[in-house]
């Protein structure tokens, strides 16, 4: 048995390594997961890893396989959740509602909810930038760990296991499933969750203007090896106006706001 758990735990940190290339943190709903990776349950802290990873010399977001820690406060508003931060299995957020914002699609399905505090803040967001002539649209903002599961078992169907996890992400690892992101994009629909947003007024005015309403712009450029993430300049996340505008001040991504407080402790 212990020849077999040890081989199971080889075999999750090599599927690790391979979720921990950097990726598209949005891909058109393209996030989920094969098996829950192995966690500890009773971590107090929610940046603490639950185990080291089995390849010494390892640091870093990107490239290193390490073992995701469990998210312990998943339902606060700043909580870190990525590649190494992963949300108890199955989460929800209680609060869902329907932000009366514009979407690309008219229908009241789950990928239009949000927690009530970002749904109420993005409100705030859409209307100021359609009176500033930079009229937005959601594309998508919560996901359930289930659409992401079956997703990810579609992806593995069609292109195998190895190819889905370079361009899938896990479950639990999606900020999408916090309620807490949105995908935006012009009120066109067009350059939805496309690197062409990146040129587009709309993607410029968020930078400049999105932290007032307490979102950041989370996968930043340049960012990539510390996010896990490429640039992806319609990926939204609600932290609350103090702490987005406290992270735009220093310029430093949430992975960094979180590296600093443990180091401070
Ligand atoms: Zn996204």
């Amino acid at each position: 048995m212990e020849a077999l758990n040890m081989s199971k735990i080889g075999m999750t940190t090599m599927l690790l390594s391979a979720f921990l290339l950097v990726t598209s943190g949005c891909s058109h709903d393209n996030h989920s997961m094969v098996k829950e990776p192995i966690t500890e349950k009773d971590k107090p802290v929610q940046t603490e890893r639950s185990n080291t990873s089995s390849i010494e010399g390892t640091t870093g977001a990107n490239q290193n396989p390490v073992v995701p820690a469990t998210v312990m406060k998943p339902n606060e508003i700043p909580v870190l959740v990525n590649k190494e931060n992963i949300l108890p299995d199955n989460y929800k957020p209680s609060d869902l509602v329907y932000p009366d914002v514009r979407f690309t699609f008219t229908e009241k399905i789950e990928k239009r909810m949000m927690r009530k505090e970002a749904a109420a803040a993005l409100e705030l967001l859409f209307q100021a930038a359609d009176e500033q002539g930079v009229p937005l649209a959601g594309v998508s903002a919560y996901r359930s760990q289930k659409t992401q599961t079956s997703l990810f078992n579609h992806y593995v169907e069609k292109d195998g296991l190895e190819a889905a996890l370079l361009y899938s992400a896990t479950p639990g690892t999606s900020e999408h499933q916090t309620g807490l992101a949105i995908d935006v994009t012009s009120s066109d629909g067009s350059c939805a969750a496309e690197d062409c947003f990146g040129e587009t007024d709309q993607a410029q005015w968020l930078i400049d203007n999105a932290p007032t309403y307490g979102f950041i712009i989370r996968y930043e450029e340049g960012k990539e090896s510390i996010t896990g993430y490429k640039y992806e300049p319609w990926h939204l996340r609600y932290v609350g106006k103090k702490l987005a505008q406290e992270l735009t001040d220093r310029g430093i991504t949430l992975e960094e706001y979180y590296q600093a407080s443990l180091a401070a402790k």
